[in-house]
């Protein structure tokens, strides 16, 4: 069985994901869709949270297994089997950093390839943090995330905002 993760923070995902996790579990017979369960950048979605929304993204997809995972990415890919990592490229400057994380991981474990699909046009330019910029203004998401996660986006802002009654701090989370 060719296994293959597909990792990332994923806080929320947006279309832009959901569209690389379907066109991965084309290409390969498992897919595991893997959350980090803590990521060095400033989370606005707990662990569970950010597995339920890919579960719900997931549900239709028999092939797609989502997880949360601890430490580094190919060691996790190497335990559950994994040959390859999937990755998605939006327009230019995902490139050097993917290729950077591709060679460092092939170092670690040669085994296990990298495979990038490129973003489909339509998502070219959307990115967790844009959507929750766009998100924060109330501006319309709901060309970029499903209602469910459009929803939870919507309520965690405004209740972050009452938490803190000050935008300009509000902003700093989306960096
Ligand atoms: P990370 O913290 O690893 O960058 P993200 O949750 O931002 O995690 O992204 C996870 C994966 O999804 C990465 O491979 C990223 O390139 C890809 N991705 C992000 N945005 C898009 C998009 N708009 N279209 C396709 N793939 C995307």
């Amino acid at each position: 069985m060719t296994i293959a993760i597909y990792p990332g923070s994923f806080d929320p995902i947006h279309n832009g994901h959901i569209e690389i996790v379907r066109r991965a579990s084309l290409l390969f017979e498992q897919v595991i869709w893997a959350a980090y369960d803590r990521p060095l950048k400033s989370l606005l979605f707990s662990e569970q949270e950010r597995l339920e929304f890919m579960h719900e993204a997931a549900k239709d997809l028999p092939n797609v297994q989502v997880r949360s995972y601890h430490g580094l990415t190919v060691l996790f890919a190497r335990q559950a089997g994994a040959k390859a990592i999937v990755r998605g490229l939006r327009a230019t400057h995902d490139f050097e950093i993917e290729y950077q994380m591709a060679l460092t991981n092939a170092q670690q474990a040669a085994e296990i390839d990298t495979v990038c699909l490129m973003t489909g046009a339509q998502y070219a330019f959307l990115s967790s943090s844009i959507l929750k910029e766009v998100a924060l203004a109330n501006g319309d998401i709901s060309s970029m995330v499903p209602p469910y996660v459009a929803h939870k986006l919507k309520a965690r802002l405004a209740q972050l905002g009452e938490d803190r009654g000050d935008k300009v701090k509000m902003v700093s989370l989306t960096e």
